[in-house]
């Protein structure tokens, strides 16, 4: 399966000067949420991934995701492999699980996003499902920012990479563009602006 062309064909692969959530800069952004508003693109993603999931070997209960932004993949995800779905949403700036899910203790939570860049809100939202007694057993996302490993890729874990070693990371595709610290960006040096996604139309 060619990820990167469906991000292509679906406009989900912007070219431009942006402001990533984490404050850095880059040339490029992906929005998922452009590739998912096809559901059969969706459905075929995430089938694509529960397959790899299953290779694995791996049992997994339920597929958590934070909200927003992994919403839909985790629901796509849970709904080929079969299992619940569940989300964790910040309240406050803080993760928290509400709307009455419950965890049981010893439950196989896998987490999901949409892409995985450090895996941090992935984490925040595991430390919740770990707190309330679940086990994590693996981590999945469509896209891989390439900061971590996951299976079936030669790509090494950097040291900002927040998902845990011991488990599997499952993804279809790397996309291992720069990022920029904004006093280094030479987009900012060329005397553009970065812009962040989702104003401007993005
Ligand atoms: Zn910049």
């Amino acid at each position: 399966m060619d990820v990167k062309k469906i991000y292509m064909d679906a406009n989900a692969l912007l070219e431009g000067h942006f402001k990533l959530s984490s404050g850095n800069h880059s040339q490029f952004y992906l929005q998922s949420a452009k590739v998912l508003e096809d559901p059969k693109t969706a459905k075929l993603l995430a089938e694509a991934l529960a397959k790899q999931i299953k290779e694995s070997g791996i049992e997994i209960d339920t597929v958590c995701s934070p909200a927003l932004g992994g919403l839909i993949a985790g629901f796509a995800l849970a709904t080929a492999l079969d299992v619940r779905f569940i989300f964790a949403e910040r309240v406050n700036g803080a993760m928290n699980i509400r709307r009455g899910f419950e965890v049981q203790k010893g439950e196989k939570v896998l987490m999901c996003e949409d892409i995985i860049t450090t895996g941090g809100s992935a984490m925040e939202a595991a430390a919740v499902v770990k707190a309330l007694g679940g086990e994590i057993v693996g981590a999945a996302a469509l896209a891989n920012r390439g900061f971590c490993h996951r299976e079936h890729s030669d790509i090494a874990t950097k040291p900002n990479c927040k998902l845990p070693q011991n488990i599997p990371f499952f993804a279809l595709a790397d996309f291992t563009f720069e990022m920029y610290a904004p006093d280094e960006c030479p987009l900012c040096k060329d005397g553009s602006e970065a812009i962040k996604p989702g104003s401007r139309g993005n």
